[in-house]
Formats: C-alpha cells, structure tokens, sequence
C-alpha cells in the first residue's frame, strides 16, 4: 500500500497545477510561500508523530469574497484592488485547523453578483472542460479550480444559486448549506439574508469532510446557528431505502434541455431502482421566485455596499473633489462595476418611501409563502429532486442581457429565499460539458441531504475528467 503523498508533496503538486492552468484566469492571487511554508510545518507535525485533522495537507481554494489574513481580498470589485484584512474568516479558519491549506484566492463575479464570473473587474475564468464556456458563477474561480483538478475542495458563496450553478457548469459537486449553518464572519456581504458559505468539491465525501469542519456556532457570527453538526461523513453510505423523494416534475416543462430533463427523470429512477420512495410534487412557480429575489437581494446589496465610500477603506478618487458627496460619487463611480451600480440603483429604488409596500413588501410576503410551501412539502418528503440549471453552461460573451443571466438561476433561487440546504450532483455530459441534478432538503438536514447525493453519485458513473 502507497503511503498518502506528505502535504508537502501535495501542496507543491497542487500549486503546479494551478500554474499549468493559469489560461483559465482560475486565481486572483495564489500564495506559493504561504502554501508551501504551511505544508512544511504539517509535514514536520505528521513526521513527529502529531495528531492534526481530518484535512491535513488539503490544498484549497478560497472564493475571494471571504477574507483570509495576509492575502488581498478583492471581491472582484476595483473598489477593494488593494484591500487586506487583519483576520481570517470562520469557515477558512475551521478548514485550516483541521489541516487543510489555502493555496490562493478564486475569481468571482463583483461582490457575488452574476452568473457566469464574467462580471469580475480582473477578467472572466474559462471553463476546464472548454475554455469556450463560462464556468458559472459567482463562484466560477473556485469551480473551475476544483474542475481543473487543482484542488479537491474549494469554498463559495451562495445567495442566489452561486456554489450549485457553477458546479453545474464545471461537472463538481456544490454544497449549499442551510442558512446561518456555516459563519459568515469574515464574507464580504452581498444580501445577508440569503448569503451563504459552502463547499465545492470532486465528490460528496469531500463536501461531507469540508462541512463537518466549517459548520457550527460561531461568537463572531449571531446569525450563526447553535444546531449542532453533526459528523455529516457518517451516513454517507446508508444508502436511500425507506426515504422518500419528492421529484420537482413542474420545473421539468419549461425551458429545460433533453439532457437535463433526462438527468432528473434517470435520477428519479435511480433512487426508485435503489429503494427510495419516489413521488411527484408540484410547488410554486419558479419565476415568482425569481422576481422575489431581484427586488430582495439588490435592496439588501444597496444598504450593505454603502461602507464602501472611499472614506473609510476601499478605493478612493484621486481627483479633486468639491464636497463629502462628491468624494463619495467619484470614488463609487470608479470602483464599482455596472453590474453592481444597476443592483445599487434597484435596491435603493425598491427601498424608497412610496415604493417600499408595492415592491420589497410584497417581494417579502412572496417569499415568506413559498418558505411555507417548501416546508410543506418537505413534511411528507425527505428531500426534493429538480434540475440546478436549466442545460449546460453557455459561451463566453453569450449572457450580455442580465435578465437571460438571471433566468439561468431559476432553479436555484427557491432554495436560497426558504434558507435550505441544497446540493448539485453532476450526473452526466451533454453536448460534451457537465450536466446535473439538484437535491434540496429540510432545514439543517444536510446530512440526509448528503447520503442521498451519495447515491445519486454512485449510480450516475459520472467521470470527473476534466482535467
Ligand atoms: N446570480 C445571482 C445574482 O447575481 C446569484 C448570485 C449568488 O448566489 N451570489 O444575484
């Protein structure tokens, strides 16, 4: 039997193929000395005879909206090119205890806002599979990473679908945790409400391992929750006899391709064959959802990205300014890309004195009846079987009209507005580029949520060969 490679072996393959792949514009910032200063000193630990955690010598990629202490953190914004935080955020810092190392920073679309990573101020990333495509987004850096084989583990955010979707386009497994699972201290906000923490990863063992080592109570987050995690590797081979699954079959009639449509219905069959109880089940209309989210998520985005001001930290003009307002608007007005400043511009306007009831107030009584009905259901299923994305990833240049960008998050929207966990799985190829299915849960039922990934994993045969 082959010893595991020593995490110096590792890191340094890890960081040569980050360099192999730098076409992709994968990284923001790869930190080579850090890395590789890390895995000496869990070497010596392992060579010593220490007992160090279930990651040791892991090499991850961080989403670069998640700060990590000594590296920039860009959020993909020219407002915060030259921005470095004094801490490291909860999930990276539980995921280094247990071992692993952090060899850089992934691109992503600004502040999490997008759907294919071409919305980032330093350039899109290619997609591993054909660098063609896009690889989705937000969290495109860290999909692509795990895609391209540099990593096993990559961490996103997902407010509206931007862990599962890119996942979906680059062919890996992408873990939405309940809402409040996982901290958010140390996320760079986009719409707290929704955002969340999550794995990336080349199979739902490695999401399970990422998890257990980030989920739970954190002093520093409030809204983190005090339910406890459990060890989410343990009933991973349990297998699916005696759950019931409920198949989205609604979600299937629209604008869905054959072979996504195909991935759910084989799916569903796949769990019958393995002694699930499959049924039908018929939930609200996607595009509700959808308009719920474009008025909730940009009116939590206006009042969050209001720090940024160029007084405080981020990007300031260098011109001559006449006023405290003027300062404000041209150090905005240089840092922020359009994408953001249309979210900035719909936020505020929804939030605005006369528009508040006929927009965000019934955005809100939407979202709190679709929670219901998610609920609902979920009482008489264990978990919800739907697509992620409506087909396969689209070309570089194709998503110019941002309401073609968000109809790719139709599938992905409901999920995030309910707070629950939610899984994609790769099954398949279509056209020759990754296709899948997604898994939705109960409220911190990641753990069921994770076996039935599991068994979806293993009866798809799906090859992660990207790379
Ligand atoms: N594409 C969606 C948006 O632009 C979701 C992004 C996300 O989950 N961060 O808001």
């Amino acid at each position: 039997m082959t010893e595991p490679a020593l995490p110096t072996a590792r890191i340094a393959r890890a960081l040569a193929a980050a360099d192999r792949n730098a076409d992709l514009n994968v990284f923001l910032a790869l930190d080579a000395p850090g890395a590789t200063a890390a895995a000496h000193a869990l070497t010596r630990r392992l060579e010593r005879g220490d007992h160090v955690g279930p990651l040791v010598g892991v090499p991850i990629a961080v989403k670069d909206n998640l700060v990590v202490e000594g590296m920039k953190t860009t959020a993909g914004s020219r407002i915060l090119a030259n921005f470095q935080s004094k801490f490291t955020a909860t999930a990276v810092r539980r995921l280094v205890s247990a071992g692993a190392v952090v060899i850089g920073k992934t691109n992503l679309d600004e502040f999490g806002m997008g759907s294919s990573t071409e919305r980032s101020a330093y350039g899109p990333t290619m997609n591993p599979w054909n660098p063609r495509y896009v690889p989705g987004g937000s969290s495109g850096g860290s999909a692509a990473a795990v895609a391209a084989g540099i990593v096993p583990i990559a961490l996103g955010s997902d407010t509206g679908g931007s862990i599962r979707q890119p996942a979906a386009y680059c062919g890996v497994v992408g873990l939405k945790p309940t809402w409040g699972r996982v901290s958010r201290y140390g996320l760079i906000a986009y719409a707290s409400s929704l955002d969340t923490v999550g794995p990336i990863a080349r199979t739902v063992r490695d999401a399970a391992r990422a998890l257990a080592a980030m989920a739970g109570d954190d002093p520093a987050d409030m809204t983190a929750s005090r339910e406890p995690a459990p060890d989410f590797t343990r009933s991973l081979d349990d297998g699916v006899a005696g759950l019931r699954v409920g198949v989205l079959d609604g979600w299937l009639d629209g604008d869905v391709t054959p072979g996504v449509r195909g991935a759910v219905r084989g799916t569903a069959n796949q769990l019958a064959s393995a002694g699930a109880d499959v049924r039908s089940v018929t939930l609200p209309d996607v595009d509700a959802a959808l308009a719920a989210y474009y008025v909730i998520a940009p009116a939590e985005a206006s009042s969050n990205l209001a720090r940024y001001d160029g007084v405080r930290y981020g990007h300031r003009t260098s011109a001559a300014v006449t006023s405290l307002a003027d300062l404000y608007a041209r150090s905005r007005g240089e840092g922020f890309g359009p994408e953001v400043i249309r979210r900035i511009l719909l936020g505020t306007f929804a939030l605005s004195a006369g528009y508040y009831d006929a927009y965000y107030g019934r955005a809100q009584a939407l979202r709190a009846e679709l929670t219901g009905a998610f609920l609902a259901a979920l009482l008489d299923v264990d978990v919800l079987l739907g697509p992620t994305t409506p087909g396969p990833a689209p070309l570089l240049g194709e998503l110019q009209d941002p309401v073609t960008m968000a109809l790719l998050d139709k599938f992905t929207i409901s999920a995030s507005l309910a707070g629950l966990p939610a899984i994609h799985v790769p099954t398949g190829l279509e056209r020759g580029l990754p296709i899948g299915v997604q898994l939705i849960g109960r409220p911190f039922a990641e753990a069921t949520l994770l076996q039935v990934a599991r068994t979806v994993e293993i009866h798809s045969g799906f090859e992660r060969a990207a790379s």
